[in-house]
């Protein structure tokens, strides 16, 4: 990550600036539809930036790469916002939804830090610790493993009929992965589940 901040130009003049030079091609097409972009661009470029020392990044969510920036407090330890990277060759300062809101993957008091369980037979939900729950998670996923894997199992020969070949693998264990991913969580992932012998690894979140 490199350090942005001394230069003299600034984010929000380089967005100026852009806004101009592109916005021109852009703002005859929608002109052409009856549409003038000019108040919002104006709001966009008056909405209050948190200030902070300003990292370069990328985001961490899918293989595309655009370019973050993210404000941090070096004296507090903190990260005090993420926005797009308009120096980046890629993204131009854009982000999608998910990218935009990756300050939240970082902060976000109103995540839910207890899970709610019902015991089998119970008629009520019982609140327990996440790390109960990634334990309870991890037995489970061992017990279901232990108890359906494959050695070896008889499959297509190529000269006809069946062949007994070894597999070291399970049918009983599938992972689905969400779009909360990011790169490196779903990279170790697979590569848990992999060396559980799990073949069905699949993410809803797909480029
Ligand atoms: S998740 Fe969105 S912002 Fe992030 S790299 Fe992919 S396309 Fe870009």
């Amino acid at each position: 990550m490199a350090e942005r901040n001394g230069g003299k130009l600034t984010r929000r003049a380089f967005l100026k600036g852009t806004a101009g030079v592109v916005g021109t091609g852009v703002a005859a097409e929608l002109a052409v539809l009856g549409i003038d972009p000019r108040p919002v661009e104006a709001k966009a470029l008056e909405a209050p930036l948190k200030k902070g020392k300003e990292v370069a990044s990328v985001c961490p969510y899918c293989a595309v790469g655009c370019g973050q920036i993210v404000m941090v407090d070096p004296a507090a330890g903190k990260i005090l916002d993420i926005q797009g990277n308009p120096d980046s060759p890629i993204s131009e300062g854009t982000l999608c939804p998910k990218g935009a809101a990756t300050y939240q993957l970082v902060v976000n008091p109103q995540r839910w830090t207890k899970v709610k369980y019902r015991a089998p037979g119970s008629d009520r939900w019982e609140e327990k610790p996440l790390s109960w729950a990634m334990d309870r998670i991890a037995e489970r996923v061992k017990a279901t493993r232990d108890a359906a894997f494959n050695e070896s199992q008889d499959v297509p020969a190529a000269a006809g009929g069946t062949a007994r070949k070894r597999v070291m693998n399970t049918y009983a264990v599938a992972s689905l992965g969400g779009a909360t991913m990011d790169n490196e969580w779903n990279y170790i992932h697979q590569k848990l589940m992999h060396s559980l012998g799990v073949v069905f690894v699949e993410n809803q979140a797909r480029i």
